[in-house]
């Protein structure tokens, strides 16, 4: 029996996981994708270097072209660095990105066995490359990365046919990875159409403004779309001539910053909060901090603290923000409630008391 294309790829790839998006149950997500909506995904940038210079490049100046390895906002050496972020968070997958990682195979094999030995084979990964990779880069990878996501440079779409690309997609899924192509929305996009049928998702992201591909974008004419955000003005418009094939997913770069980043702040400060924490929905921490005129110790007995009910930091006396409110008479000193990221991350306000 002969399937359709896009109902072979459970059964292709031995993943009935491969479904559909319940807020839009006639598109195709891939798994990766689903744990990333969910903060679940801890993000392992494998080294700054590329071998493409492409003008819309999102990196940092910080990032770009600098070997160092970073889990989330983490710098990682070892395995342990990177298993250490991975259980701060939570996560339930992994994206492998860059630069690109596949300039340093052995870092990825590395670090995709780690996080497959301590968490499992159900750990997620999902790998990112801007090559199109030979059967012998793709071989190592087998059984540690689920899912690769290619993407063909932007110089390379009017003559995509032409390129490595679709033989590296055909040799992908032969070897049993989920193959997609990740891309940002670009002006002529469409070119990438020939592919479609041969991937199982086909990912647009909205193109953002940044640091190092500014210049880029004003010699092109681009602009904001909003006043507040980092996305470009078009974009949408030229996804849509793909955007009616149910394997393409267009994600903005709202929901990267509303939902995504969101869902993980939310993993980590439940992971890491003290118990006098108070953690938000928008994944941040509240507590309260005094910088007693005397000895701490004075202030711990005046606010009747017991031992897990505070702790001494370089900034002061840290508690709940209410003990301290209810407080604030029986002790002299600043005294403010603290809303920061989690982990000590940064400090979004102060509001004294
Ligand atoms: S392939 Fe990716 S990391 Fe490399 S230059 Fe292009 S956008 Fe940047």
């Amino acid at each position: 029996m002969t399937l359709p294309v896009r109902d072979a790829y459970p059964l292709l790839l031995g993943r009935p996981s491969y479904g559909m998006m319940e807020d839009a149950p006639d598109r195709f997500i891939a798994p990766g994708c689903t744990l990333c909506r969910e903060g679940a995904k801890l993000v392992l940038f494998v080294t700054g270097r590329c071998d493409r210079d492409c003008w819309y490049c999102p990196l940092s100046t910080e990032r770009k072209g600098a070997d160092r390895s970073f889990a989330n906002d983490r710098v990682v050496v070892s395995e342990e660095d990177l298993l250490a972020e991975a259980r701060t968070m939570s996560a339930l997958g992994t994206g492998v990105t860059g630069g690109d990682p596949l300039l340093e195979p052995e870092r990825v094999v590395r670090f995709c066995r780690a996080l497959k030995t301590a968490f499992g084979p159900g750990h997620q990964i999902h790998l990112y490359t801007g090559r199109a990779p030979s059967r012998d880069e793709l071989q190592p990878l087998v059984g540690l990365v689920d899912e690769l996501r290619l993407h063909p440079p932007h110089e390379d779409w009017e003559r995509i046919c032409e390129t490595d690309y679709p033989r590296a997609i055909r040799e992908a899924r032969t070897l049993g990875f989920a193959i997609g192509v990740e891309v940002p929305a670009l002006p002529g996009i469409e070119r990438l159409a020939p592919l479609l049928p041969l991937v199982d998702f086909f990912n647009i992201n909205e193109l953002e403004w940044g640091e190092a591909n500014a210049d880029g974008m004003r010699e092109r004419g681009l602009s904001l779309a909003r006043p507040v955000g980092n996305a470009i003005e078009g974009c949408l418009e030229w996804a849509a001539p793909l955007l009616d094939d149910p394997r393409v997913r267009f994600c903005t770069s709202g929901f990267k910053d509303s939902v995504q980043l969101r869902q993980r702040l939310v993993r980590i400060a439940r992971n890491t909060a003290r118990t006098f924490d108070e953690c938000t929905e928008d994944g941040t921490v509240v507590y309260g901090r005094l910088r007693p005129t005397g000895p701490i110790g004075d202030a711990v007995a005046a606010l009747g603290l017991e031992e897990d009910e505070y702790a001494v930091e370089e900034d002061g006396l840290e508690l709940a923000w209410w003990r301290l409110a209810e407080g604030r008479d029986a002790v002299a000193g600043d005294k403010a409630v603290v809303e920061r990221y989690p982990n000590r991350g940064m400090v979004v306000e102060v509001t004294p008391l």
